[in-house]
């Protein structure tokens, strides 16, 4: 008789790359045997994102199945650290100026050292995606997840990952709307409200922008007080679960957007107001980040932001700032009892109590 063993699961890691071929781009993948795809420059990263997330879910695992793929490779893929921890997470990452793209299970502290890279929001690329309709609705229902501090913080995260590097900080602000109110079909649908309160209107530069770079895709025909659209970025359909706490984390990101917005106008104030107080520490009301990455997911240069810091400082929102010019690290203190942090506080503590 013989012994049965198991075969091996493939890695959940997928690579592909965008090389350039006589008659423009060509998308390449290491794991599909059909040679390579022609694709347009302006859809390169679209395609590239897309293409590895076909593959993500199409190789869905339990947690307890999946493991850091960075370590089995000899954790080559960022500086050393003091070895993996934490939970394992879908990671996005980008090589070589944007000519190579990879997904991969990795770990919460082979992720956090890897540059160039974002954790796909994933909470639920195992789970269904549709919902039953008969979803039941008795009583108010409890939140699942992340607080929206962390989902926003996920969510910029990633964006400043997929999003081509030129997008203007308008149009990731209403990238980070649209990434959070989607419903299960990857549709959106933007109020006069919340178009308002991003200073857009239905016919802005923005939303254009976003269409250019295939991440979205409005639908003809839109009304004047409302926009409606298909996101095309399929590796955001990891966190199609939990709208309503999705959609929560969107008019968090409102608020934080436009706390300071009395007296800092323009998206970068805003952005930068929702950046920092997605990455700030509830408890302590203050944070530590990195210049870089701030203005990776600003859509700015690291030098706009002392300009922006100070700005924000003189509206109320910061306490104070200090950026190491050696280190890139930038430390910060919200300013006491701004609206972001009072609110965040009682929702954290909301969060440990049963909602009845
Ligand atoms: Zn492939
Ligand atoms: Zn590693
Ligand atoms: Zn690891």
């Amino acid at each position: 008789m013989r012994l049965r063993t198991a075969c091996p699961a493939p890695p959940r890691a997928w690579t592909v790359e965008l090389r350039s071929h006589p008659g423009g781009l060509v998308l390449a993948c290491q794991h599909c045997p059909h040679g390579t795809t022609p694709i347009t420059a302006a859809s390169a990263r679209s395609a590239a994102l897309a293409h590895l997330a076909r593959h993500a879910r199409g190789d869905l695992r339990p947690p307890h199945l999946r493991i850091c793929q960075c370590h089995e490779r000899g954790c080559h893929w960022h500086p050393r650290h003091r070895g993996c921890a934490g939970p394992i997470r879908l990671l996005l990452a980008c090589e070589r100026g944007g000519r190579l793209w990879r997904l991969a299970d990795a770990c919460s502290a082979c992720s956090a050292a890897t540059a160039q890279a974002a954790v796909v929001p994933d909470t639920a690329l195992a789970r269904a995606p549709l919902q039953p309709s008969s979803a039941r609705r008795r009583g108010r229902r409890c939140p699942k997840g992340p607080g929206e501090r962390v989902r926003v913080r996920e969510m910029l995260s990633y964006l400043a990952a997929a999003l081509p590097e030129g997008t203007s900080v308008a149009a990731r602000l209403l990238a980070l709307q649209c990434a959070l109110r989607m419903n299960t079909r990857m549709q959106v649908r933007l109020p006069r409200g919340v178009l308002c309160s991003l200073c857009l209107n239905t016919a802005s530069d923005s939303w254009h922008e976003l269409e250019q770079a295939r991440w979205l895709r409005t639908a003809p025909g839109n009304a004047c007080n409302e926009i409606t659209a298909e996101l095309l970025d399929v590796t955001l359909l990891g966190q199609a679960p939990a709208r309503p706490d999705r959609r929560h984390a969107a008019d968090w990101a409102l608020r934080a957007g436009s706390s300071s917005a009395a007296g800092a106008t323009g998206p970068l104030p805003r952005l930068a107001s929702v950046y920092l107080a997605a990455h700030t520490d509830p408890e302590a009301g203050s944070g530590l980040g990195e210049l870089d990455q701030m203005a990776r997911a600003c859509g700015t240069r690291p030098a706009e932001l002392p300009s922006t810091l100070d700005q924000l400082t003189a509206t109320g929102l910061l306490g104070s700032w200090k950026a190491c010019p050696g280190s890139g690290d930038l430390h910060w203190a919200l300013a006491h009892g701004t609206g972001i942090r009072a609110g965040d506080r009682q929702r954290e503590a909301a969060r440990g109590n049963p909602v009845g």
